[in-house]
């Protein structure tokens, strides 16, 4: 019987709800709506068929290290861990460090594969609620981290799903308090493309701090590929819990040969942001719509009634993730994924019918 065998918190989750897209404008997952440039087929093509499929691909990928390496100018004393997609890495990370009893923090409303994950590993998990501005309650997570002495703490920054950018010095107070008893601080920059803001400058001089990216917000969501860069001391304990072949050989080619274009990716990403400028200010004449800041290629709003707005959304076609269940700071929250110009011009028409209506 799996009542008998199956641990409990398992019996009680839900997986992770992916909403069917087919034949809908899909603005719901964080995706980037351009294709791989055409440009680039035929070089893609060849390096494919020149992958090795008939053996193991490379345990350590470090070709791919090496192009992602270059590509996104991470400095010699940072190592890199690559994992199938930036969900592995968080679940590699909770493994190390699930000892009996031990928890993670992290903020809420958050990424809620932290906390899936916790569950999956049995940690015990701490979401500090946000303030109402989506900002950080810096004085709720200090207090958690003195009480809890959480092993690991996740931060997205940008956050997903406010997409808001966090304060530095904040996150900064945070490594340093989690420092005082060796807890780890995961930054996680799977928006980092469309933010102003990183920290891998700063990575290397916490001793407790690592950072997260993943290609999947870059045109590449189809390859899972997700990367850890931080100190070796860190990276060497989690390399151990990698599977050894997670990273499979067309993955690989693709990832060495996107590295390589990486200039044509980033092309496409200014015209997202150049996107997210101008669908905000279209948001912004709504009357009805309350528009979130965003630094991510998404935007939240706050509507009169989410739901019904996502169901005239959807009767045009288009998909958005209703965010209004997910967190009490979320109610008659949808949050819109930047896509493609005509992508946005149907969006912004739709919810101006929706709230006229
Ligand atoms: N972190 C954050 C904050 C995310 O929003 C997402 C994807 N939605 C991920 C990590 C996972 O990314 P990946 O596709 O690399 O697993």
């Amino acid at each position: 019987m799996t009542s008998d065998i199956i641990r409990p918190e398992i019996q009680a989750l839900a997986s992770y709800h992916v909403q069917n897209a087919t034949g809908l404008i899909k603005l719901d997952a964080m995706e980037n709506p351009f294709a791989f440039p055409e440009s680039l087929h035929a070089g893609l093509t060849h390096a494919l068929a020149a992958a090795t499929l008939n053996r193991y691909p490379s345990p350590g990928a470090e070709d791919v290290k090496r192009a992602i390496r270059d590509a996104m100018d991470i400095p010699p004393e940072l190592d890199i861990l690559l994992g199938n997609g930036s969900d592995e890495i968080i679940q590699l990370i909770t493994m190390a460090v699930a000892k009996p009893g031990a928890c993670m923090l992290s903020v809420e409303p958050a990424f809620v594969m932290f906390r899936m994950i916790a569950t999956f590993c049995g940690l015990r998990y701490i979401g500090v609620s946000l303030l109402t501005d989506f900002g950080l309650n810096l004085h709720g997570i200090l207090g958690a981290i003195e009480r809890e002495q959480p092993a690991v703490i996740f931060i997205a920054y940008p956050n997903n799903p406010t997409g808001n950018l966090f304060d530095r010095a904040s996150i900064r107070k945070i490594i340093a308090a989690a420092g005082k008893y060796g807890g780890l601080v995961v930054i996680d920059e799977a928006y980092f493309a469309f933010a102003r803001e990183s920290f891998l400058d700063e990575i290397a001089t916490h001793p407790n701090a690592v950072l997260m990216r993943t290609v999947s917000k870059l045109g590449l969501a189809g390859i899972r590929l997700g990367m850890l860069i931080g100190r070796g001391d860190w990276l060497m304990q989690f390399d151990k819990l990698r599977l050894p072949y997670n990273i499979n050989a067309l993955t690989q080619a693709a990832a060495i040969f996107a590295m390589q274009h990486y200039d044509l990716l980033l092309r496409q990403t200014e015209i997202l942001k150049a996107e997210r400028t101008r669908v905000s200010a279209h948001l912004d004449r709504i009357a009805g719509i309350q528009r979130f800041p965003s630094e991510a290629n998404f935007i939240l709003v706050r509507v009169t009634d989410a739901g019904q707005t996502f169901e005239h959304l959807l009767s045009r076609k288009i998909l958005v993730k209703n965010m209004s269940a997910s967190h009490p700071l979320m109610v008659n929250t949808l949050r819109l994924t930047v896509g493609t110009p005509a992508e946005n011009d149907a969006l912004i028409a739709a919810l101006q019918d929706s709230i006229r209506s």
